[in-house]
């Protein structure tokens, strides 16, 4: 583990540098607390900080604010290491934001122990921001096709409308929809028709940009969004995808499964100000219409108003 040391005297720094090595811990020594705070911005921050008070340009308990008002970063353990020694000091360091205190001259050991304590806080801190990180993914993937799911995929469209009007670019939507999946499940029975949904997003994927979002948006429709196209190209790409579905029977079970798609494909241009509703209820219309038209195709248009 990382630790950082901010102190302004390079004796007092010395020493306590030597210990934490010596007890195995790394270590990054700065000497004033634009330094520390500089450090503790990076990604790879030390998450555990040694702080003295007294040191030019933010002392120790300015520093101890500052991050703890910056909410956008991992959590780090403080420890005030100082000569004042006043209850009156204790109370605006912890109150600072500070988790620990400690007075000079210090003994080694005691050092030692709540640094021992620094650290499984640290630990704990570490495990729960990981199982957060798992759940956040969790909470937006669809269990079946590892796609985003429906509550995620709608809120990348609303990012993204939100993205092409600051940055006045188009923006297009796929609305796709398994032809006939009813025939597919009373035939083979669900759980083909399961494997068949996640082949289904698998090409969907395989099709689309790294910048594309796709996300399963019910039983057997899938959402796209498509930031920046021109019109032709989300076209082309909805033609892709519905080939790639129809050419290679969906192989589950020693069955080859002959599978199509519809899709009905908006294109919004820039500078168009509309939410998300509207732009899902026109690639839902589009989509209609496909079914309408034979199933197996692309409807595309240009968004004109409602
Ligand atoms: P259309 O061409 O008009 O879309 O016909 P369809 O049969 O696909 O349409 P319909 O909406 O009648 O049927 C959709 C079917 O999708 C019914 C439902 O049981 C099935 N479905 C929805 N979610 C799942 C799922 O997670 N797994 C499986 N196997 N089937 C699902
Ligand atoms: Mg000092
Ligand atoms: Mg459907
Ligand atoms: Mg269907």
């Amino acid at each position: 583990m990382k630790i950082l040391i901010a102190e302004d005297d390079s004796v007092s720094r010395r020493i306590l540098e030597a210990h934490l090595a010596k007890w195995g811990y790394k270590v990054v020594a700065v000497s004033n607390g634009a330094e520390a705070w500089d450090v503790l911005r990076r990604l790879d921050a030390p998450r555990i900080a040694v702080l003295d008070w007294v040191m030019p340009k933010i002392d120790g308990p300015e520093l101890c604010r500052r991050i703890r008002a910056a909410t956008d970063r991992p959590f780090t353990y403080i420890i005030i290491l100082t000569a004042k020694e006043r209850t009156s000091d204790i109370v605006v360091a912890l109150d600072a934001g500070a988790d620990d205190y400690l007075t000079k001259p210090y003994h080694a050991e005691e050092l030692h122990s709540r640094i021992g304590a620094a650290a499984r806080i640290v630990h704990l801190h570490e495990k729960l921001e990981e199982a957060n990180a798992k759940l956040f993914m969790m909470a937006r993937t669809d269990g079946l096709t590892r796609i985003y799911n429906r509550a995620a995929i709608v809120e990348r469209l609303e990012q993204e409308i939100a993205r092409s009007q600051r940055e006045d670019t188009p923006l297009a939507a796929l609305m796709l929809d398994v032809d006939h999946f009813k025939r597919v499940n009373d035939r083979y029975g669900h759980l083909i028709g399961d494997k068949v949904l996640v082949e289904i997003a698998q090409r969907l994927c395989a099709e689309c940009r790294p910048y594309d979002s796709t996300g399963r948006f019910g039983g057997e429709e899938f959402l796209v969004v498509l930031p920046g196209p021109r019109f032709e190209d989300m076209s082309s790409l909805a033609d892709r995808i519905r080939q790639r579905v129809k050419e290679t029977p969906i192989a589950a079970d020693g069955q080859r499964l002959e599978v199509t798609v519809s899709t009905g494909a908006v294109w919004v241009d820039a500078g168009e100000k509309l939410g998300v509703h509207e732009v899902i209820k026109a690639a839902d219309d589009l989509l209609y219409k496909a079914k309408e038209n034979g199933r197996d195709r692309v409807e595309a248009a240009r968004w004109t108003g409602t």
